[in-house]
């Protein structure tokens, strides 16, 4: 019965003790009352005013030349040769000042009206007027570099097919309304 008695007080005890330490630990007032320690605000950024590069347009200079900055300019096209004036044979009555000379090692090559080309008639009767040029004493038809080249059909008919064709007509029904082949269409 002692024992009893000693044992139940030795647990108030402990209560006690266990309550005062729960008293001293625990927090006074509630958390909303107490005051929040202000947070400093940071000051806004100021933008540099330095131009930054794009990091995806950077690269490296292929050359000296492109890192010093050197900018080389296409050269200017070389000068057209002196124009040709005929002193023989007959004044030439068929203009030729729209036709160029087609030959790649002729020096008026992409000129025109520099009066290095004659007619020279029409070869084997044809529609079609042939070329002299009497720089690189070359012949060619006027039709040189042109879809009428080497065409066997009439100019009228290859016009109006031409025109079928931009309509959206297909390239066989073009040959069947205009009675040719269909390759000669295409
Ligand atoms: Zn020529």
């Amino acid at each position: 019965m002692v024992a009893n008695l000693v044992f139940y007080q030795l647990a108030l005890i402990a209560l006690l003790g266990v309550f005062l330490m729960l008293s001293w630990v625990w927090p006074s007032e509630p958390a909303a009352a107490r005051p929040i320690p202000p947070t400093p605000v940071p000051p806004p950024r100021k933008r540099s005013t330095a131009p930054k590069p794009f990091a995806g347009l950077t690269h490296t200079p292929h050359c000296e030349a492109c890192a010093q900055g050197v900018v080389t300019r296409p050269q200017a096209p070389c000068p057209p040769p002196p124009r040709m004036v005929p002193t023989r044979g007959r004044p030439r009555h068929v203009d030729t000042s729209r036709h160029f000379c087609p030959h790649p090692t002729c020096a008026y090559r992409g000129w025109v009206g520099l009066g290095n080309l004659s007619a020279n008639g029409h070869p084997s009767g044809g529609p079609w007027q042939q070329l002299h040029c009497t720089a690189c004493e070359s012949y060619f038809l006027e039709t040189h570099g042109t879809p009428l080249h080497g065409k066997r059909v009439p100019t009228e008919l290859l016009v109006w097919a031409v025109g079928a064709l931009a309509e959206g007509l297909g390239i066989r029904a073009v040959a069947r309304v205009f009675e040719v082949d269909p390759h000669t269409v295409r």
